[in-house]
């Protein structure tokens, strides 16, 4: 069950707990680093009967006293009325959404945990908890991926950001958002930017119990110094590490996975190539972001409630929808419209985020989708190589789409 698009949020709420009242019984499908990020809060509201996992590795354990299952233990047991909350996000998030309808399930049975716990968190404790953020600190990359989907290759100039704005950036969000589950770094290579240190303790020293977990994600090709090591120790940060195999020499995995070990960081490795991957090798391919892409309204409409994109970026002052509507105006390629973002100049309600974090448009997407044909393959059968590199004479919007 989505709010994303049109929808009269009022009535679509009561529906809402009608449906996923904190009085059931529910199923959790995804037993990952998500579910352990948010076992604290559903396992202490709700009453939970089992847990679901595709991983065969995980199935017949148990965790947090919870026994694992595979899907269709469910498929058998439990179809009518049980509801489901997923805990993978994005694109893993809408496959599972897809089997379940194959399986017999429909909207009135399943919905994002995280969503679950934002709503009931704030119509039964008045808390606004999110999920993500992602804190913009750098467009500077040392990769130049063609599909990039903050357009990173393609912007008009890349710059490290004022330390200034993006602790004012911090500030603002917090001052509105009572939690956020998980606060991401992004959105260049940012272990190269060169106040991460202070953007780090700023975060830790004065919003810890705010965040579950600080996230990097790197791709790899450069290791950090030791003051910055000791640092992400220190702040507890979660390392991603993306492996990029095209770049041959300068993917830098066994230093930095043995350097991150010595530092006892926590990290973990997701492969970008191959179809054994997750995401099977390919990025979806976005379009030109710099000129519209002629949709209809409904074309636009159906591409943002199909969109996989999951995590909202703070930026200057202002809480953007998705990375590359971000992207694209970081990069000079695109201006929003006046109400396009949450602009933390004005006076900004806690429901204003709410909303604006669900997907809550009145038009049915965000004027961004005109040029932008969305992420993950139910909104966009179009990909593109993972990490394709481009030459860097290449990097020009009209050289690659025009
Ligand atoms: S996708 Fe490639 S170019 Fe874009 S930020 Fe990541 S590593 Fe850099
Ligand atoms: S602009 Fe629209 S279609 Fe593109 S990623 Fe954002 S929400 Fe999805």
């Amino acid at each position: 069950m989505k709010f994303v698009g049109r929808c009269n949020y009022d009535q679509k709420i009561i529906q809402f707990f009608d449906n996923f009242s904190p009085e059931n019984e529910y199923v959790i499908w995804g037993c990952g680093n998500a579910f352990r990020i948010i076992y604290n809060d559903i396992g202490s509201v709700l009453k939970i009967k089992y847990c679901v996992d595709a991983n065969t590795k995980l199935q017949g354990t148990t965790l947090y006293g919870n026994q694992i299952v595979a899907p269709e233990y469910l498929f058998r047991n439990d179809k009518k009325n049980i509801k489901i909350l997923m805990t993978p996000v994005g694109y893993k998030m809408m496959s599972i959404c897809e089997t379940l309808i194959d399986n017999g399930f429909d909207e009135g049975n399943f919905c994002s945990a995280f969503d679950w716990l934002t709503l009931y968190k704030y119509h039964y404790q008045n808390i606004l908890s999110l999920q993500e953020i992602t804190l913009v600190c750098t467009t500077l990359c040392t990769l130049n991926c063609k599909g990039c989907c903050a357009y990173v290759p393609y912007h008009k100039r890349n710059r490290h950001f004022d330390l200034k704005t993006i602790i004012h950036d911090i500030d603002s969000f917090f001052s509105v958002v009572d939690f956020v589950s998980v606060i991401t770094l992004g959105t260049g290579e940012v272990l190269l930017y060169p106040h991460i240190i202070d953007v780090l303790n700023y975060i830790y020293e004065n919003y810890k119990g705010r965040y579950g977990d600080i996230l990097i994600i790197t791709n790899a090709t450069h290791v950090p110094k030791p003051d910055i090591m000791e640092t992400l120790q220190r702040v507890d940060c979660h390392i991603k590490i993306s492996e990029y195999e095209s770049i041959g020499s300068r993917c830098k995995i066994h230093k930095l996975s043995n350097a991150f070990e010595r530092y006892h960081i926590d990290y973990h490795t997701e492969k970008l190539f191959g179809t054994e991957t997750e995401i099977g090798g390919l990025w979806s391919d976005l379009g030109d972001p710099s000129i519209s892409h002629n949709k209809t309204e409904e074309e636009k409409a159906l591409t943002f409630e199909n969109c996989a994109v999951c995590s909202r970026f703070l930026h200057n002052g202002r809480l953007f929808y998705c990375t590359p509507q971000c992207g694209a105006t970081m990069g000079g390629l695109y201006n929003p419209q006046e109400d396009e973002c949450i602009d933390f100049t004005k006076p900004v309600q806690k429901i204003d985020i709410l909303k604006y974090h669900l997907g809550i448009q009145p038009s049915g997407y965000i004027p961004f989708c005109d040029r932008c044909d969305g992420l993950g393959i139910v909104a966009n059968p179009k990909t593109i190589a993972a990490g394709q590199q481009l030459r860097k004479k290449d990097n020009d919007v009209e050289a690659i789409y025009g």
